[in-house]
């Protein structure tokens, strides 16, 4: 990377072996969400293509929330939770999927207005099921989606395929 901001922020995501299941090489960004800085350029890079085109960031849980909510309070925008099963009193949509390392629900509350345009945030693209999932979700929200935005996208697990266009500050 030609930023050297952004450089040292992709220094800062931290490969984990085996978590949180023998022969997953987990990404962790808690490093680089500890470095004012870095977490600075690499929110401002995650929405820049999108600027002026969201009213709302939907942000995966549980580090897609700390994504959003970061992006939501720089510009203002609102937030959706897309949250694991069980956890909401009143979802209004259910979408079930496999994931890299099992499989997951995601739920989302109906406090969408009509003509929100939503921007989906998530840490880590591996094989793309969540993001396809949550799209589903969205669509059955009848929402807007303008696009999706990733922290690191590891591409050799193709998920850009299962999911759709999706925006990656880095690549691995
Ligand atoms: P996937 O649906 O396979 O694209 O997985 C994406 C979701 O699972 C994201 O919410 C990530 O936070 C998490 N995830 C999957 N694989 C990894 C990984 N290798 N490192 C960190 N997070 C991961």
């Amino acid at each position: 990377n030609t930023d050297p901001v952004l450089a040292r922020a992709e220094a800062l995501i931290t490969t984990v072996p085996d978590f949180p299941a023998p022969g997953v090489e987990f990404r962790d960004i808690s490093p680089l969400l500890a470095d004012g800085p870095a977490l600075a350029a690499v929110t401002e890079a995650l929405v820049a293509p999108f600027a002026g085109t969201f009213d709302v960031v939907a942000g995966l849980e549980a580090r897609g929330f700390l994504l959003a909510g970061y992006v939501a309070a720089r510009t203002g925008v609102g937030m959706l939770p897309i949250r694991k099963a069980g956890k909401l009193p009143r979802p209004a949509a259910s979408v079930s999927y496999d994931l890299e390392y099992g499989s997951a629900t995601i739920e989302a509350p109906d406090v969408l207005r009509p003509g929100d345009r939503v921007l989906v945030l998530d840490d880590v693209l591996a094989t793309g099921g969540t993001l396809a999932a949550t799209r589903t979700l969205l669509g059955h929200l009848g929402a807007e989606v303008v696009g999706a935005a990733v922290v690191l996208e590891l591409e050799a697990l193709g998920g850009r395929d299962v999911c759709g266009d999706v925006h990656s500050v880095f690549r691995g």
